[in-house]
C-alpha cells in the first residue's frame, strides 16, 4: 500500500508536530477575502516568517473581485464571463496582496497555474524550480489558478485541489485550508478536531467528488486533505476569521480539524501520477494481476482482461480490480489499441508484455 495512515498517532502528538513546520501553504477561500482580511493575513505571514518558516499562499478571490470591478450583478455562469471576471479581478487581488504584504517588508510574487502546466512533468519541474527560487529569494508566492485561460476540461477543479498539488511541488509540511467553516463537522454539527484515518473519511465523501475534481465544499476539502497528507503534509481545515488562526494552529492549539500526514509519503513523482494526471482510460485486471499490483509489481498483459478508454503510451490509466474498484494508477506503455491486442496473452517465447512498470505505478490506499 502506498503509505499507511498515521494510525497510532494521538491527537495531541499530532498537534504538537505542527510546531515543527518549516514550509507552510495557506489556502484562503474567496468568501474569507473581504474587508481587512489581506492585512490580517499579511501580519500572520510576517509572524510565520519571523519564526524562520517559509510561506506559500494559495489565494482565491479573483472572480469575486472581478464581479465587483466589472459591475456584474452576480457570479456569471457563462465560462467566457467567468474568465473575464477572473482577468479583471486577478490584478485587484494581487494589488491587495502587495499592499498588505509590502508594509510587512514582504514581496508578493504572483504565480498563475493551469492544470496543463502540471500535467506535463517537464513543466511541473519548471514550476517547481520557479517556486523554489522565489522562496530562496525570500518572496511570498501567491498562487491562483489562471482562470482567464482555463476552460472546464483543463481546470484543477478548485483551489483546494490546486493547493493539494502544490504540496509536493514545494515540499510543504503543513497545509492550512482556511474558509468560512470551523472544520469538519459531525452529524450534530460539532467540530471534529482530529481525523486519524483520512482514507476512510475520503471514501465516505467520495460520492460527492468521484472524479477527484473538486467543486468546492467539504467533500472537495477532504479529498484535497487526503492528497496532501499522502504527499507528507499535515492538513488543518479551519475558520479563516478566527483571530490569529495561523499562529495558533502552528502552536498546536485545538482549532479546526487536523488530518495528520501519512508516515510513508509518496514521492513527488508518484503523487503526480496518482493525483495530478487525469486517467485517460483503464486496464481491467484479473485477480492475480490485482494482487500483484497490491504488492507493487508491474502489470503484465497476461493479467489484463480488457481495456477502457483511448490512451497513448505514457498516459495515466486507472488499474481496476475484478470487483470494479480502482486499486491503483500508472503510466501505461502501450496505446489502448495495442494494449487491447496484447491483453490476456503471452508472446511466442512465453513472456508477457509489461503494460505498466512498477516504477510508474501507484497503489491507491485501501480501507484503513
Ligand atoms: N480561482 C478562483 C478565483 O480566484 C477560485 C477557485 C476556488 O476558490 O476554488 O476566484
Amino acid at each position: 500500500m502506498m503509505g499507511a495512515d498515521a494510525l497510532g498517532t494521538s491527537a495531541s502528538e499530532a498537534r504538537a508536530r505542527l510546531s515543527k513546520c518549516r514550509r507552510l501553504i495557506i489556502k484562503i477561500g474567496s468568501k474569507s477575502l473581504t474587508g481587512d482580511a489581506w492585512e490580517r493575513f499579511a501580519a500572520e505571514v510576517r509572524a510565520v516568517r519571523d519564526a524562520k518558516r517559509e510561506v506559500v499562499i494559495v489565494s482565491s478571490g479573483a472572480i469575486a473581485l472581478g464581479v465587483q470591478r466589472l459591475g456584474l450583478r452576480g457570479r456569471p455562469k457563462d465560462i467566457g464571463w467567468l474568465q473575464a471576471a477572473a482577468a479583471a479581478g486577478q490584478s485587484s487581488l494581487m494589488r491587495k496582496w502587495e499592499d498588505a504584504l509590502s508594509p510587512q517588508g514582504l514581496v508578493a510574487a504572483q504565480v498563475l497555474l493551469t492544470h496543463a502546466d502540471l500535467a506535463d512533468r517537464a513543466r511541473t519541474n519548471n514550476a517547481q524550480g520557479a517556486l523554489q527560487a522565489l522562496l530562496e529569494a525570500g518572496a511570498v508566492p501567491v498562487i491562483n489558478e489562471n482562470d482567464a485561460v482555463a476552460v472546464e476540461e483543463i481546470k484543477f477543479g478548485d483551489n483546494d485541489q490546486l493547493a493539494s498539488m502544490v504540496v509536493p511541488l514545494v515540499g510543504a509540511d503543513v497545509l492550512l485550508l482556511l474558509s468560512d467553516v470551523e472544520g469538519l463537522l459531525d452529524e450534530r454539527s460539532e467540530r471534529i478536531p482530529f481525523v486519524r484515518s483520512i482514507a476512510r473519511e475520503a471514501r465516505k465523501h467520495a460520492g460527492a467528488s468521484t472524479s477527484g475534481v473538486g467543486t468546492g465544499g467539504m467533500a472537495s476539502k477532504i479529498e484535497a486533505a487526503h492528497r496532501a497528507t499522502l504527499a507528507g503534509a499535515h492538513v488543518v481545515i479551519a475558520h479563516a476569521r478566527a483571530p490569529g488562526i495561523v499562529a495558533k494552529v502552528l502552536e498546536g492549539h485545538d482549532l479546526g480539524t487536523l488530518f495528520p500526514a501519512v508516515v510513508q509519503r509518496l514521492s513527488a513523482r508518484k503523487h503526480w501520477i496518482a493525483f495530478t494526471l487525469r486517467p485517460r482510460g483503464a486496464l481491467l485486471l484479473d485477480r492475480g494481476a490485482s494482487e500483484a499490483v497490491g504488492k507493487n509489481r508491474s502489470v503484465l498483459a497476461v493479467g489484463v482482461l480488457g481495456v477502457r478508454g483511448s490512451f497513448q503510451p505514457g498516459d495515466s490509466v486507472s488499474l481496476v480490480g475484478p470487483d470494479n474498484v480502482e486499486i491503483g494508477r500508472g503510466l501505461v506503455r502501450l496505446s489502448a489499441v495495442d494494449a487491447a491486442r496484447a491483453c490476456g496473452r503471452r508472446t511466442d517465447d512465453g513472456r508477457s508484455e509489461e503494460l505498466v512498470s512498477r516504477d510508474d505505478l501507484v497503489v491507491l490506499p485501501s480501507e484503513a
